[in-house]
C-alpha cells in the first residue's frame, strides 16, 4: 500500500471534475483527478446534447444561470486556449401552437434579464445567435490535458472507496485497491454517484438519480445538413426533445426525460423512437428523407429535491461536494470550476491566486461519433477494460 501527498483530490474525471482541475491548474495548485473508469467522459459528460447552452431561459439569479451565465463569459478565452471544436451555430425556438407563441416572448424577456442576445422574429419565433454545439468528449479531454500542462494529474481505474479525516487539517482518500492519497482538500465531483461518495465521508443530506435522455442520430442527405440548433418551447418538466447539428454533421433528435432509479442502465427502451420522432419531424421534416445511423442514451445525474448543489461536507470541513449537475453542467463547467476555486479559497484550503493562462496546444480533429464512445462502454456485456 503506498501513501501519496496532494493539494486538491478531484473526485471524478467528468466535464466538473475537468473543469475543476483546470481552474485549480490556471491557478498554481496542484491537483489530482480520480477518476474510476479507464478513461474520462465516460459518464453524463460523454453521452449529452454537447450544447453549450447561453443560459437564455435560465431563471435569472439562481446558482446554475449564474455560473451559466459566467462561463459564457469565460468561453472565449478558455476555449481558445484549450482549442476545442466549437461550432457557434445558433438556435431557433419556434412554437407549435397558440399556447407556445404566448410563451415566447416571457423567453425573450428572460434572456433580456439574463443579458443574453435574442431576437424576437417576425413569425414569432426566437433567435439565439450564441448557442453552440461542440463535441464533448473533446471538451472533457482538452480540460483534462490542460490541467495536466499546468502541473495537474490525471489518474484513471481510480475509484476512491472511503475518505477520512486526516492529521492536520487533511483528508485521506483510500482507493480502491488499498493505495491512499493525502490531501489538504477534496471536491466530489463523482456525477451520479456524488451521494455515495458523499456517503464515504459520513454526508447523507442528499441524493442523485439517472434521469435518463435518449437520443436518436441521422445521416442527413447531402446538402441538406442542419444549420442550427431547433427548440422547442420548454414546458415545466425540461426543456423537450430538440434537434441539433453535431460538429461532424450528423442530426440527433432527442432527448427524452425518464425519472429512473438503476445507476447502470443506459439502454435505449423501446418506446423511445415513437417519444421522439414525431415531435422530431415536426420541427425538421427533412429527418423523414434522413438516415438513421445510431440511438444513444446518457443519465442526468439529477437532485432529488435539489439542483447544481455545490456546498461543503457537513462532516469533513476539508471536502467540498459539487453534486446534482444535472443538465448544463458542459455549458456551466467553466463557472463550476472558477466558483469552486473560490469557495476553497474562501475556506483558506488554496490559497487566492490570480488565474494565468495556460500553454496553448494544437487543434485536435474532432473525435467524431463521439456519443458512440459512453453507449458503447455502458452498452451490456461490453468490454470494461479500455475507453
Ligand atoms: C441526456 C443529456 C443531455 C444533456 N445535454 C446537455 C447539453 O446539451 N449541454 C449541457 O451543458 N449539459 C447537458 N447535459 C448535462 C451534462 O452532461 C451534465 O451536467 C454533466 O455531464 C455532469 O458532469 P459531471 O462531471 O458532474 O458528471 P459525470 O460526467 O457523470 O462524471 C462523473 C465522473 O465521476 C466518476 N466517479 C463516480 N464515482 C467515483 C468514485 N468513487 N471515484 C472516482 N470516480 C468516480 C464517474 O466514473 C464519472 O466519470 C446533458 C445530460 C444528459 C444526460
Amino acid at each position: 500500500m503506498t501513501t501519496s501527498d496532494t493539494q486538491v483530490a478531484v473526485i471524478g474525471g467528468g466535464v466538473v471534475g475537468c473543469a475543476v482541475a483546470h481552474a485549480l491548474a490556471r491557478r498554481g495548485v496542484e491537483a489530482v483527478v480520480l477518476e474510476a473508469e479507464r478513461g474520462l467522459a465516460l459518464g453524463a459528460s460523454g453521452a449529452n446534447s454537447g450544447i453549450l447552452h447561453t443560459g437564455f431561459d435560465s431563471a435569472p439569479g439562481e446558482l446554475e444561470t449564474r455560473l451559466l451565465l459566467r462561463s459564457a463569459e469565460l468561453r472565449t478565452e478558455l476555449l481558445d486556449e484549450l482549442a476545442v471544436p466549437v461550432w457557434r451555430c445558433g438556435a431557433r425556438l419556434a412554437a407549435s401552437n397558440e399556447d407556445e407563441l404566448q410563451a415566447i416572448s416571457p423567453l425573450a424577456e428572460n434572456a433580456r434579464a439574463n443579458g443574453v442576445e435574442a431576437h424576437l422574429d417576425p413569425d414569432g419565433s426566437l433567435t439565439v445567435p450564441g448557442e453552440a454545439v461542440t463535441d464533448p468528449v473533446a471538451f472533457v479531454h482538452a480540460l483534462a490535458s490542460g490541467a495536466q500542462r499546468g502541473g495537474a494529474t490525471v489518474r484513471l481505474g481510480a475509484a476512491v472507496g472511503r475518505i477520512r479525516a486526516a492529521t492536520r487539517g487533511a483528508l485521506t482518500l483510500e482507493l480502491a485497491g488499498g493505495e491512499r492519497l493525502r490531501a489538504r482538500a477534496a471536491v466530489n465531483c463523482a456525477g451520479l454517484f456524488a451521494d455515495e461518495v458523499a456517503r464515504m465521508a459520513g454526508d447523507d443530506f442528499f441524493s442523485i438519480y439517472p434521469r435518463k435522455g435518449e437520443f436518436i442520430v441521422f445521416a442527413p442527405p447531402a446538402g441538406e445538413g442542419l444549420q442550427r440548433i431547433l427548440l422547442p418551447v420548454p414546458s415545466p418538466i425540461g426543456k423537450g426533445v430538440l434537434v441539433f447539428p453535431t460538429i461532424d454533421g450528423y442530426v440527433v433528435a432527442g432527448p427524452t426525460a425518464r425519472e429512473r432509479e438503476d445507476k447502470c442502465d443506459w439502454s435505449v427502451e423501446g418506446d423511445a423512437e415513437t417519444l421522439i420522432l414525431d415531435r422530431a419531424r415536426r420541427m425538421y421534416p427533412a429527418l423523414e428523407r434522413s438516415r438513421q445511423v445510431d440511438a444513444y442514451a446518457g443519465l442526468r445525474p439529477a437532485g432529488r429535491a435539489v439542483n447544481y448543489l455545490i456546498e461543503f461536507s457537513r462532516a469533513l470541513p476539508e471536502l467540498l461536494h459539487v453534486a446534482a449537475i444535472r443538465s448544463t453542467g458542459l455549458s456551466a463547467s467553466l463557472g463550476i470550476g472558477e466558483h469552486v476555486v473560490g469557495l476553497l479559497a474562501d475556506r483558506a484550503l488554496v490559497a487566492p491566486v490570480r488565474a494565468r493562462r495556460l500553454p496553448s496546444r494544437d487543434r485536435p480533429s474532432p473525435t467524431g461519433g463521439w456519443w458512440q464512445r459512453a453507449a458503447r462502454h455502458h452498452a451490456p456485456h461490453a468490454e470494461r477494460g479500455t475507453a
